[in-house]
């Protein structure tokens, strides 16, 4: 028989996160992917039941990042393993209850685990932390240095890291930035 941590290593996992080196700087941030996101919220989950809630916490916690609800995001590359992101999510559209959210990654960005303060949250798959994961994203693909302070793309596109070839004035939509090839060798 083959023993196994009752509670999948994830509290074992946590107490590595760091109390010194929280900041601001992304310059030691791994290059996120889009698919790290699914993978994550759907390859965690034991039954096929939970496995669609794994859309549900995508597509709602997408919303969340875009109404920018993902706020005082910290970062944390100082483990030797591990990288850290630290959040306050707001709860959701209606309520304004904020939950305190943390993933956790390797160093080649794929997510380990995650939690939230959200009793009800599903162990880390819930959509504050996809609201998380999606800033995460964002912050990857836009290349930027720096942690923003609010977190949507749209809403501070002159904050990006790299211009675009964009000239025209008209609102750019997530789904276009994710397609922007960024040279991240070039800075
Ligand atoms: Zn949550």
């Amino acid at each position: 028989m083959k023993v196994t941590d009752p509670d999948g290593g994830i509290h074992f996992h946590w107490k590595k996160t760091p109390k010194e080196g929280w900041t601001l700087s992304l310059e030691k941030a791994p290059e996120f992917q889009h698919c790290f996101i699914f993978s994550y919220l759907y390859g965690g989950r034991n039954s096929k039941e939970k496995r669609r809630g794994a859309f549900k916490s995508k597509r709602e916690g997408y919303a969340l990042f875009k109404a920018s609800h993902v706020l005082d995001v910290k970062f944390n590359s100082s483990h030797d393993d591990f990288c850290f992101f630290d959040a306050r999510v707001k709860a959701s559209m209606t309520r304004n209850k904020m939950y305190r959210t943390k993933v956790s990654q390797n160093k080649t960005g794929e997510v380990v685990a995650a939690q939230c303060t959200y009793k009800a949250g599903g162990n880390g798959y819930c959509k504050h932390v996809g609201a998380l994961l999606y800033a995460i994203l964002d912050f990857s693909e836009c290349g930027l240095g720096q942690i923003p302070p609010n977190t949507s793309c749209t809403e501070r596109p002159q904050q990006w890291h790299k211009p675009t070839q964009r000239t025209s004035k008209v609102p750019v939509l997530f789904k276009d930035i994710l397609m922007i090839k960024h040279d991240y060798d070039a800075d």
